[in-house]
């Protein structure tokens, strides 16, 4: 017997194509909200649903999990994870304080082959925007400061901000009203910026561009919960 949210699970399959791997599939449906914020994970029902096995699916959820867009409790299994207000805007802090670190490192310092890369994901970003394909759009986004973090050249700062991503993705998810994802034109500014390689420039477009995440929240919001009872303590 299948449970309650299956449904929004095959609804999810099928509106995604079969090559997206099992991790984006789930993440799109995460922040699309198909699959609402404490939302139980069954990794059997997940494995019949993608039709895969059930050790993808606990990649996938592990992944996720690294990533703090899920969680797993002991004994109780993975869950879609509800950052509340505080810690919301905790992560939105963390998030900047490591971006502004970037763009000092990146700022007047990046090679011709970063500059291609970070111009070729504003690109992909584009074309998913303009297919109207948002789950893609908002993962590619935030795929440009990964890749800007991976250009300025420390990998800690790499690590941490991918995590800070997906959860920044999650949190626009839950309270985010509006476009849901970085003010586009702006990547391209920053790319500019980070070339003519003004520090204060730099920092003040970053400080600027991830002000809009903020201001596109409403953290006055009730969260919807998800089906099954509420597990975070
Ligand atoms: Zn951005
Ligand atoms: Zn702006």
């Amino acid at each position: 017997m299948l449970p309650k949210n299956t449904k929004t699970l095959v609804e999810s399959v099928k509106e995604k194509g079969p090559n997206l791997d099992i991790y984006r599939r789930l993440f799109d449906s995460i922040l699309e909200q198909r699959l609402a914020p404490n939302t139980k994970l069954n990794e059997q029902d997940l494995a019949q649903v993608f039709g895969v096995s059930r050790t993808l699916i606990r990649q996938s959820l592990q992944r996720l999990a690294a990533e703090q867009v899920v969680v797993m409790h002991k004994n109780r299994g993975a869950y879609v994870a509800a950052p509340d207000v505080v810690l919301a805007k905790q992560i939105l802090d963390a998030r900047e304080l490591i971006e502004l670190a970037v763009v000092e490192l990146a700022c007047g310092a990046l090679g011709e082959t970063e500059i291609e890369a970070l111009r070729m994901m504003v690109a992909l970003e584009e074309q998913a925007f303009a297919q109207g394909d948002m789950g893609t759009a908002l993962r590619r986004s935030g795929e440009f400061h990964v890749r800007l973090a991976q250009a300025a050249g420390n990998q800690p700062y790499v690590n941490i901000l991918r995590g800070l991503i997906s959860q920044t993705s999650l949190i626009i998810a839950m309270y985010g009203q509006g476009e849901i994802q970085c003010a586009r034109d702006e990547h391209n500014d920053l790319i500019k910026a980070l070339i003519a390689g003004d520090k204060t420039v730099c920092a003040e477009l970053m400080r600027h561009h991830l002000g809009h995440l903020r201001t596109s929240c409403d953290f006055n919001r009730r969260v919807k919960s998800g089906s099954l009872a509420m597990v975070l303590s």
